[in-house]
């Protein structure tokens, strides 16, 4: 079976900072994995270079059928397949939920608005926000602004889909409200990656950790990696918190 996403001996740069320093990972279809590790690790930056946000200097990169590394690679339908979620919710203020769902749906895949209004009602159940179809951003919670932009990323009906962070800027209880959208999604069979620092979910929905240590793959495993961590370096993650 082909990986929905592999990454061979990537490195990236940043002026004289090496900020992936060899990442090999590969990730199969259906396969939720969890990134974990200190700020500066390099988290975000292998998310980002998985969507071509950022280009590579070395290695090589496929994703859903793409070879993202390729300077030619067509960004357009690459990111037809990649749904990604930030930690801002960069939703459109003046628009309301439903036509930010849409937006896309008719702009990059020209489909027609009727059409459109029926995929956003479908996504917007699958995050249990349907009765906010007719809502402005500002009037939602962070939670639910954030349920609204995984919900965008939903309509395009992606083969893979990333997180970093995603429930970072929230408090506790509208974290869990994201995080059952994300299990949600998880269950279903969608693949996915997230970087995280909720320790107890990655250990209950992840079948992959990865701990990323100054831009390498520091260790990686099981669910059941956090329980038995093999260098100083994680045990020092695991017991001094974030
Ligand atoms: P993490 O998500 O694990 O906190 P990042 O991937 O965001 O780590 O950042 C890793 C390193 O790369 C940090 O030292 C950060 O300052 C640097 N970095 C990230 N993005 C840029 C950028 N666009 N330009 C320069 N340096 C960057
Ligand atoms: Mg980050």
């Amino acid at each position: 079976m082909s990986a929905v996403v592999e990454l061979q001996d990537v490195h990236k740069r940043f002026g004289a900072n090496t900020v992936l320093n060899g990442v090999s990972f590969s990730v199969e279809k259906g396969q939720v994995v969890a990134i974990i590790g200190q700020s500066g690790s390099g988290k975000s930056t292998a998310l980002r270079c998985i969507d071509r946000l950022e280009t590579i200097d070395q290695g090589r990169i496929t994703a859903c059928g793409h070879v993202v590394s390729d300077p030619h690679v067509d960004l357009l339908t690459l990111r037809k397949d990649i749904g990604i979620v930030f930690q801002g919710y960069n939703l459109f203020p003046h628009l309301t939920v439903q036509r930010n769902i849409t937006l896309a749906l008719t702009s990059v895949k020209k489909m027609g608005r009727a059409q459109a209004n029926e995929v956003a009602a479908e996504v917007l159940d699958q995050v249990g926000l349907r009765e906010k179809t007719h809502s402005y951003p500002e009037e939602l919670s962070g939670g639910q602004q954030q349920r609204v932009a995984i919900a965008r990323s939903l309509a395009m009906h992606p083969s893979l889909m990333l997180f970093d962070e995603v429930t970072s800027a929230l408090d506790p209880q509208l974290t869990g409200e994201v995080l059952k959208v994300m299990e949600g999604l998880a269950k279903k069979g969608m693949t996915m990656i997230m970087v995280t620092h909720e320790m107890a979910f990655a250990q209950k929905i992840a079948d992959i950790i990865i701990y990323m240590h100054q831009g390498k793959v520091w260790e990686i495993g099981g669910r059941t990696l956090l329980q038995s961590p093999q260098t100083k370096e994680l045990q020092a993650f695991i017991s001094n918190g974030l």
